[in-house]
């Protein structure tokens, strides 16, 4: 395995599709891999539906069951960033053009049969001249053609996205309010369906524990990516030293994003926090940040022993460690997948669970946040 002073990072791209990139990242630490994964997951902005209002709803489905399926579907977010506002910064008081798009669902069922109510029946509606902000802003001129449309509404070979069924004499008649999110906030705002990497398709790392009954090889089939490393000598000794380099990810999503943009913009939001946490620890994060001031008396520092807390043991060093392990292990609380570092994939039921528990505001809620703890 290589070192990993070998090089700048890489990144080889195998495959792109419309909705998915497999690529494979090397020259990079496992930490930095997976912090990736988890910035791709939880941290892009995208629209959904965040307060539904609903004004007819005979069908079967109570009105909160549908404001969570409403939720659920993606709605086209290109250029998210510089189309639309988050709503807690924007001037106006309960929604305007620049933070929120407006959806209505307006659909009865005539026929004798049952009729199907899908994403392709949700119809993208201006805003009403009495609610518009007087604010200017140029968000407005940054949408593409479909920004806030249901994904798919215009593409024939996407299927829709199914919300409920009717029969004769069923109606819906709601309106909803579309906000900008971070999938921290809720699993809805998330651009990607799954995110996953892989690593030492070997395992020499032993990083995995094989559970098998009689042939571990037979059991326990290679991946594909096994083709990129070389495989293990039988008699090869283990190398306790030997660290990952090189990462096999599938980014799929959820077409709200392109696969490229989730990459880059994942990629710009790293560097973001990264530079936040520098700056927070150079001259003047004191003030804002749990740092000691350099006259404060420096405490009696064990030997280091282990391998984090650093050779030099000066206020620093000593926080700056203290302050990036408390940053990922806030990251892990708040973001909906509890995988560690360590795991390789990660775990789609704990979104699906994520979502289910986040739960929704009752629909025909007075509350502008769609959403409860
Ligand atoms: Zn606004």
């Amino acid at each position: 395995m290589q070192g990993h002073d070998d090089g700048e990072p890489t990144v080889r791209i195998r495959e792109v599709k419309k909705d998915r990139v497999n690529f494979v990242l090397g020259n990079v630490d496992l930490a930095f891999a997976n912090s990736l994964r988890r910035v791709m997951m939880a941290d892009i902005p995208t629209v959904a539906i965040d307060m539904v209002e609903i004004e007819t709803n005979t069908s079967v489905l109570p009105d909160e069951f549908i404001a969570h399926r409403l939720g659920m579907v993606p709605l086209v977010s290109a250029n998210c960033d510089e189309a639309i506002r988050y709503t807690r910064d924007c001037v106006c008081l309960a929604g305007c053009s620049f933070c929120s798009m407006i959806l209505e669902l307006k659909v009865s069922c005539h026929d004798d049969n049952t009729m199907d109510v899908t994403s392709d029946h949700l119809e993208v509606v201006p805003f009403p001249p009495d609610e518009e902000s007087a604010d200017p802003g140029e968000e407005l001129s940054k949408r593409g053609e479909w920004f806030g449309h249901p994904v798919g509404k215009h593409d024939r070979n996407v299927p829709p996205v199914l919300i409920t069924k009717i029969r004769k004499g069923q109606e819906l008649k709601i309106r909803c309010i579309a906000k900008k999110g971070i999938a921290k906030e809720h699993a809805k705002f998330s651009p990607c369906s799954a995110v996953s990497f892989e690593y030492d398709p070997h395992n020499k790392l032993r990083h995995t524990t094989y559970w098998y009954e009689t042939d571990i090889k037979g059991e326990w089939p290679l991946s594909e990516n096994a083709k990129e490393e070389e495989a293990p000598r039988d008699d090869e000794p283990f190398n306790f030293n030997a660290k990952p380099n090189k990462f096999y990810f599938e980014v799929e999503t959820d077409g709200s994003l392109g696969p490229q943009e989730v990459v880059m913009k994942g990629l710009a939001e790293l560097q973001t926090k990264l530079a936040n946490l520098i700056l927070g620890l150079k001259i003047g994060g004191a003030d804002q940040i749990d740092i000691m001031p350099d006259d404060v008396p420096v405490p009696h520092v064990p030997p280091p022993d282990n391998a984090w807390s650093g050779g030099d043991p000066n206020t620093w060093g000593m926080h700056a460690g203290s302050a990036s392990g408390g940053s990922s292990s806030g990251w892990s609380q708040t973001s909906p997948t509890r995988g560690g570092a360590g795991s390789q994939w990660s775990n789609d039921a704990s979104w699906g669970g994520a979502t289910g528990t986040a739960g929704w505001a009752s629909a025909s809620s007075p509350q502008t946040n769609g959403w409860k703890q």
